[in-house]
């Protein structure tokens, strides 16, 4: 614990109001089912019950809606949280509400006969946490009620969208800087997954106006999601072969445009696959009805655009694909972090190929940005191809590009599982630049490979390329050697593609230093990637990773099938009945009676005294 005081006597506010704090830990674990704190968590809860002004950065999945919801429940008061999401209050109002925590929220999709209820619990001090968008907060009306009801904090989830750095800026959530003169004595908390820098002044800027607000980050590490790295063989296949591993498990397959995010639908369907699609080029309608199927149903992919995923926390999502290179480390992350919030085990693959790599650098060349810029998104996007090429564990690559030192390989990352080889490309890298600069820049890979290859065609007997000294200079590797070399060299900026010709190859930003022997080239062997007949067979019949028994194993059917039945009774998402966490441990404890089923992860008083009858029940069988 850093420098906090976990025994610190109770704050002041709450021997004026005269009532005694509820144990944290009891809290956690009798309401929310949970034995300990994440990490990161108490350090922030210890500073919101002090009334500190606070600004929490963690990662998707580290469990920041916790920090705000416990103390209301420690305190017995009320925590007003403002955030940019309508879906997202909903789910997580439900989900409160089946842990037995007065929730609501107050929004414009609301019926009038919601905000009657709501408002009516709140002035009878019955709500624990509100929901309430940035523009609601802000109105006359709201101001005034909430600065006669005394909340004891106002958090602001998604804090960053008050940045105009950020991608998500939101004017509504600029406003919100007026809280500290229309509330002043309501402690404000800020909470955000995005933690560069700038964004960070931004925030302590705007909401709390030049005070002194204690920053909190939470390591970057998502240690429970595996990582793997593929270049494109058969992307068809790959995609395939990963998803069927993770079957009956729900996941996201994102790809970069909203063709191949059709294609990829169907050929899940094709399969069998329950896959759906989500792009901007959808009517809202049916991307929004896919949206909710994904949150509500069990086990369904979504196909998607990076539209997809802001607002969407459902926390058992299995596995995250990405069809394509992603568009920086940053949305990387942002995109694999959707998966495994529930800390089970879930796995990420990032498929990518030279194709990729040369749209990527196209699209920074053809954006009419300045040469400063572009120069800044080339080595950006360098970083991201360092860490896909890299032979070192990728975890540690990944979090040194968050600053934070690793010093053991992770041992959950495709590259500490099975290591590749790697070997001295200098000569082989030395001998293409040689047969690229010779045939004057403007052939595309595949030629210069035939030439290195010393493959005789019509194409080449015409261009005279035959007669060149490094034709068949390269015959000790294979057509997919070369290739892979090549895209290696795309990506450490030895070879780019040239944007005025034809798609052909000239000299990165390091081919010279190569050239003049001044720069090792160090390649890694592409591992084999099976055969699609091989990949088909790998695919076992293992749902969502977890290892049971047989016997275990049915139960554990039985037992989603009466929470899908308990969902769609209630008209909420499975995972508010019990995580498959919880599931997965009611089948292999076999507890005998309710107070052993307690005793397990993710199951509260509430929820106990609500589903726990039922869950014995289908455990012995009925
Ligand atoms: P985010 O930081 O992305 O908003 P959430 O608050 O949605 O993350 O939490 C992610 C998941 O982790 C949720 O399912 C939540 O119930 C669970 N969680 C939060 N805190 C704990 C904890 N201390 N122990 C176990 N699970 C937790
Ligand atoms: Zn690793």
């Amino acid at each position: 614990m850093p420098d906090g005081d976990l025994f610190a006597s109770p704050s002041k506010d709450a021997v004026i109001s005269g009532r005694q704090d509820a144990d944290p830990a009891k809290v956690l674990h009798d309401v929310f089912g949970y034995s300990e704190f994440r990490p990161g968590q108490w350090p922030v809860i210890e500073a919101a019950l002090a009334g500190e002004p606070v600004l929490a950065i963690m990662p998707t999945g580290g469990g920041k809606s916790l920090c705000y919801q416990l103390p209301a429940l420690v305190r017995d008061d009320l925590s007003v949280v403002v955030s940019p999401l309508i879906a997202l209050m909903r789910d997580q109002v439900a989900n409160l509400t089946a842990a037995g925590v007065p929730a609501g929220t107050i929004n414009s999709s609301n019926s009038p006969e919601e905000n009657r209820q709501v408002f009516a619990a709140l002035h009878n001090g019955e709500l624990r946490v509100l929901y309430i968008s940035p523009e609601r907060l802000l109105t006359d009306d709201m101001l005034g009620r909430l600065r006669n009801l005394k909340p004891g904090r106002i958090a602001i989830d998604e804090a960053h969208c008050v940045s105009q750095w950020g991608h998500d800026f939101r004017p509504d959530y600029l406003r919100l800087s007026a809280l500290a003169e229309h509330l002043p004595d309501v402690p404000r908390m800020a909470l955000t997954a995005t933690a560069d820098a700038a964004t960070q002044r931004d925030i302590v800027d705007k909401l709390f106006s030049g005070q002194d607000a204690k920053v909190f980050i939470s390591g970057f590490d998502r240690p429970n999601i595996r990582l793997s790295i593929q270049p494109k063989a058969s992307v068809k296949s790959q995609v395939l072969a990963f998803v069927r591993r993770h079957k009956g498990a729900a996941g996201i397959v994102y790809c970069r445009s909203r063709k191949r995010v059709e294609d990829a639908a169907a050929t899940l369907q094709a399969e069998g696959i329950p896959a759906l699609a989500y792009h901007a080029g959808m009517p809202g309608h049916e991307r929004d009805a896919n949206q909710d199927r994904f949150i509500a149903e069990d086990g369904l992919v979504m196909c998607a655009t990076i539209a997809f995923g802001m607002g969407v926390d459902k926390p058992d999502i299995r596995f995250v694909c990405h069809h394509d290179l992603p568009g920086s480390i940053e949305s990387y992350y942002q995109e694999i972090g959707r998966a495994g919030r529930d800390g089970d085990p879930a796995e990420a693959l990032l498929l990518f190929g030279a194709d990729d790599i040369k749209l990527r650098r196209d699209l920074i060349e053809s954006s009419g940005k300045s040469p400063e810029q572009k120069r800044i998104e080339h080595m950006r996007l360098n970083q991201l191809l360092a860490l896909v090429e890299t032979g070192d564990c990728r975890r540690q690559g990944l979090l040194a590009y968050f600053g934070e030192t690793r010093h053991d390989p992770c041992g959950n990352c495709d590259r500490c599982i099975s290591p590749v080889a790697r070997v001295d490309g200098t000569v082989a890298a030395q001998k293409f630049l040689s047969a690229m600069v010779r045939t004057g820049q403007r052939f595309g890979a595949e030629h210069l490979i035939s030439i290195l290859r010393g493959e005789m065609s019509e194409r080449i007997g015409k261009l005279s390329h035959d007669r060149l000294p490094t034709f068949g200079v390269g015959k000790e590797h294979t057509k997919a050697e070369w290739r892979s070399i090549a895209r290696q060299m795309m990506a450490a900026d030895i070879l780019r593609s040239d944007l005025e010709g034809h798609g052909g190859l000239i000299p990165g930003e390091h081919a010279r230093a190569v050239l003049k022997g001044e720069r090792k080239v160090e390649l890694v062997r592409d591992p084999k990637v099976a055969t699609t007949a091989k990949l088909r067979r790998e695919a076992s019949s293992t749902s969502d990773g977890a290892v049971l028994s047989d016997a275990d194993q049915e139960v554990y059917e039985r037992l989603r099938k009466l929470r899908a039945q308990m969902a769609a009774k209630r008209g909420v998402p499975p995972y508010v009945i019990f995580s498959n966490r919880t599931l997965r441990e009611m089948a292999t404890a076999r507890p005998a009676g309710l107070d052993a089923m307690g005793g397990l992860y993710g199951v509260g008083a509430r929820k106990l005294e609500e589903f726990g009858p039922a869950f014995l029940k289908a455990l012995d069988g009925n």
